[in-house]
């Protein structure tokens, strides 16, 4: 049986925190599920999610649809798209048989990539190596969230791409609804014997097709719409992250700050052991806390104040029956008082 390869490489960039990845994780559930009762799709089907921040790494592995489990997706650091491409490439090359003279390979693979922002590294070699030797060989398409990455880039590694308007679930539920239709036609399609495409026909509510022959201009500071925190629970040094999304308010009446106001999202739970596994050490950026709305609360103990800043540049959650603070990083111990004064803290890639 030739095998129809399907291959997802996932944004798992600290962006994604929160609601959206959370939205990933039920949108691939629902698509096994209801590809898992697909007859066709049975017999074709191969499946293997790729997931990358600042590096890439197998989610779940290239397996048949009826053997595949939905994963749990972990956060990483960065949007490392040279790494999702490079780590592709290899995991076509040890899966997917090419046909020779004599015998038929597998079908072309379907390449599904999700990404909600624009890369943060330098992907050019990868990016060439994938258009010289993979890009006809595969049927690619991109999606991503809003109008955050240039025509140019997304024609240089995919055929089409279709654009979420937001982040919120009923565009995650549209685009989880188009990839199960898309890849149960596409088993459809080579049951009978033809190539697979996985065509941009209708789209659902909070879809639409981005058109890569028209050359726009993306907003320079895209990469900038949320502003992401790390930080530690000093009771139990669990570590967390702190999002917020950039708002168009006017900020103090100034309005040459409008664009610079972040609203609190949450604080969320992160398993720092996978976090670490898929970030690279990269420079950092900070933000004026003043431009920082919203105070969170720690995921681990509940304290109101999940926002302090040590002496060692280190995020932690305060203790507010005390005044004596530990740091969840450092582990020095000291009173803190709450300033009014304006102070940067280090924020991540995103
Ligand atoms: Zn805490
Ligand atoms: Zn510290």
């Amino acid at each position: 049986m030739r095998k129809l390869p399907i291959f997802f490489l996932i944004d798992l960039s600290e962006s994604m925190v929160g609601e959206p990845i959370e939205l990933v994780r039920k949108g691939m559930e629902s698509l096994i599920r209801s590809l898992k009762k697909n007859p066709y799709a049975l017999e074709t089907v191969w499946i293997e999610i790729i997931g990358f921040a600042g590096k890439a790494r197998t989610i779940e592995p290239f397996e048949e649809l009826a053997l595949f489990y939905p994963p749990e997706f972990p956060i990483g650091g960065g949007t490392s798209i040279g790494s999702g491409l490079e780590f592709l490439m290899k995991e076509i090359d040890a899966n997917v048989k090419c046909s020779t003279a004599e015998t038929k390979g597998d079908w072309k693979p379907l390449v599904f990539i999700f990404t909600d922002g624009q890369p943060t590294d330098d992907f050019q070699a990868a990016v060439s190596r994938w258009q010289s030797g993979y890009k006809r060989k595969c049927q690619t398409l991109l999606a991503t969230i809003g109008n955050v990455i240039s025509h140019d880039f997304i024609s240089s590694i995919a055929d089409d791409a279709i654009q979420l308007e937001n982040d919120k679930e009923e565009c995650f539920d549209s685009y989880f609804k188009w990839l199960t239709d898309s890849i149960a036609s596409s088993s459809v399609q080579a049951s009978e014997g033809i190539e697979p495409t996985a065509k941009v026909g209708e789209l659902e509510c909070g879809l639409s097709k981005i058109d890569l022959t028209k050359q726009e201009r993306v907003p320079a500071s895209v990469d900038d719409n949320y502003s992401v925190i790390l930080g530690a629970c000093q009771k139990t040094q669990e570590k967390y992250l702190i999002k917020y999304k950039k708002g168009v308010e006017i900020f103090d009446g100034d309005f040459n700050n409008f664009d610079k106001v972040y609203r609190l999202e949450g604080a969320y739970r992160l398993d720092y052991k996978k976090y670490k596994d898929l970030s690279v050490q990269a420079e950092t950026s900070s933000v004026d806390a003043k431009y920082l709305q919203g105070i969170p609360t720690c995921p681990y103990c509940g304290s109101k104040h999940a926002f302090a800043v040590c002496m060692c540049g280190g995020v932690f959650c305060v203790d507010l029956d005390t005044d004596m603070q530990t740091c969840g990083w450092c582990g020095t111990t000291a009173r803190y008082e709450a300033t009014c004064e304006d102070f940067n803290i280090e924020r991540r890639q995103g």
